[in-house]
């Protein structure tokens, strides 16, 4: 039996009905690794070892009658840049190359009481900064639907993974698309949950008012499950919202009669391919004869989004990746002549171009002279989106857009040209910038390559986004995420 190709709520049924042992599932997983991870290389740290002992403990809980969490025994695949207690966080930088944690993020401390298994950690764009995975300073990971094409970014290594069988479900981050954008590229599921849903405590910051952890998996249950295990009030984290402790995968209903969705007109114009409008588009027709109300709304601000989110977020990296300075954590370089020096050569040693350039982007808008011309106005824009998002709110449920402009691309064809790259993050940004949760379904296939509708919720409404992708699912009959890997 392939329990690799299961999702985690069936196998967590399977578990209870005694079809196979959590050791069972493990070993599925890590042979399927062994299998393609040559060729999708999703992994900078595999942990086989832990992971079958884990396995182990879980099964002999089960022998003895304990009444385990629902996700127990299933395995999971991390980010690299979520901090797990004596396992390497590299973030995909050379800067912190031999860095391990000594402490846990708060996600990690909630899949171990869970009894998850943890696969190992994923690859990313260095410092979660890009739209390709290609960022990272240690390898290049493959979409598994085409080994020539990026699995998208930054949380690549994330759905790599998920979609070529290599975990069954995964965390990623997300500070502007980098769970729902190579989600859409590698046909899985993804959500962005409402900041402050999800305590960030141990992900390693990039852009703090912007960035939160999610959930990736093959079906929208598995990311209900994994998002009711996560979400929560952490008082280590001072943004996280005391939200309760609820269910989303008891609660998923998939009758879409009624549901009000929003079609902003701004992200069906030029720029969209028209394969991925068309894909999109079916999708909503669908969910429109199975009794959801479509109706057309207007985002008006959504074109300065993206300079809106490059200026915040480089503002915020640039004051955050400050204390990566040669002292405090991982890289030095081996030979200085003063501090001065010391933290020059650290510093362009230990990072790779995009992570210098935001550094400089983010430096430059917080000068003095520019904070007004720039951050000041980057600010003042996010509040206009947002207020965009809240007046649309008051008519519609979800708002319902295509994740990404185009299909995955092919590896090297954006490297050069930053701007270019910057715009996989059209559909995606606008939702961080107005802190709502979002979720990436996939809705079809172009020229043989996933195609992913986002749906957008109002804030902590998370239920009711996952019920519109889950009744879409059920419409579709499932999604095909697992290809074939050649
Ligand atoms: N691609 C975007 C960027 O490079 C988003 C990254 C992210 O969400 N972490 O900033």
């Amino acid at each position: 039996m392939e329990l690799y190709k299961k999702s985690a709520a069936e196998l967590s049924d399977m578990l209870r009905k005694k079809e196979c042992s959590a050791v069972e599932i493990a070993q599925s997983v890590f042979s399927r690794i062994e299998e393609v991870e040559n060729k999708v290389d999703s992994y900078l740290t595999l942990c086989k070892n832990e992971a079958l002992e884990k396995a182990k403990l879980v099964d002999k809980a089960f022998a003895d009658g304990k009444e385990l969490h629902p996700l127990a025994g299933i395995p999971i695949g991390i980010k690299d840049n979520i901090s797990t207690k004596g396992i390497k966080t590299t973030c995909a930088s050379k800067m912190l190359e031999n860095y391990v944690p000594p402490f846990n993020a708060t996600v990690v401390e909630k899949i171990n009481s869970a009894d998850m298994v943890i696969t190992g950690k994923l690859n990313m764009d260095e410092f979660a900064m890009g739209s390709s995975t290609e960022n990272s300073y240690f390898k290049l990971t493959k979409n598994p639907h085409d080994l020539e094409r990026v699995p998208g970014g930054s949380s690549g290594g994330s759905a790599a993974a998920v979609a070529a069988g290599e975990a069954i479900v995964s965390l990623g981050s997300d500070t502007g698309g980098s769970i729902r954008q190579p989600s859409a590229f590698c046909g899985v599921v993804g959500l962005k949950p409402t900041y402050g849903s999800v305590s960030r405590y141990g992900l390693v910051a990039f852009a703090s008012s912007l960035d939160q952890i999610g959930p990736l998996g093959r079906t929208v249950k598995d990311v209900a499950m994994l998002q009711s295990l996560i979400c929560g009030y952490d008082r280590m984290d001072a943004t996280s919202k005391e939200i309760g402790s609820p269910d989303f995968a008891k609660e998923l209903k998939s009758n879409l009669s009624g549901l009000k969705i929003g079609i902003p007109k701004e992200y069906f114009g030029d720029g969209i391919d028209s394969g991925v409008k068309q894909s999109v588009m079916n999708a909503i027709k669908e969910m429109e004869k199975a009794g959801a109300a479509v109706k057309e709304i207007s985002l008006p601000s959504t074109s300065y989004a993206l300079n809106s989110y490059y200026i915040i977020s480089s503002a915020e990296a640039s004051s955050n990746l400050a204390r990566f300075d040669g002292v405090k954590y991982g890289y030095r370089t081996p030979e200085y002549e003063n501090l001065i020096d010391m933290y020059e050569k650290t510093r362009s040693e230990g990072f790779g171009d995009e992570v210098k350039r935001r550094i400089m982007l983010g430096t430059f808008v917080l000068s003095s002279g520019y904070y007004d011309a720039y951050y000041k106005k980057a600010k003042l824009l996010q509040k206009k989106i947002s207020g965009e998002f809240s007046a649309a709110f008051e008519n519609v449920d979800i708002i319902a857009t295509p994740t990404v402009p185009s299909t995955a691309f092919k590896i090297g064809e954006n490297i050069g040209d930053p701007i270019k790259m910057y715009t996989a993050d059209i559909c995606t940004v606008t939702i961080n910038i107005a802190g709502l949760p979002a979720i990436s379904v996939p809705c079809g296939f172009e020229n043989n390559l996933p195609v992913g509708m986002q749906l957008i919720g109002n804030k902590f409404e998370e239920q009711t986004l996952l019920n519109a992708a889950f009744g879409y699912e059920q419409l579709v009959g499932g999604f095909k995420c697992l290809p074939e890997i050649v």
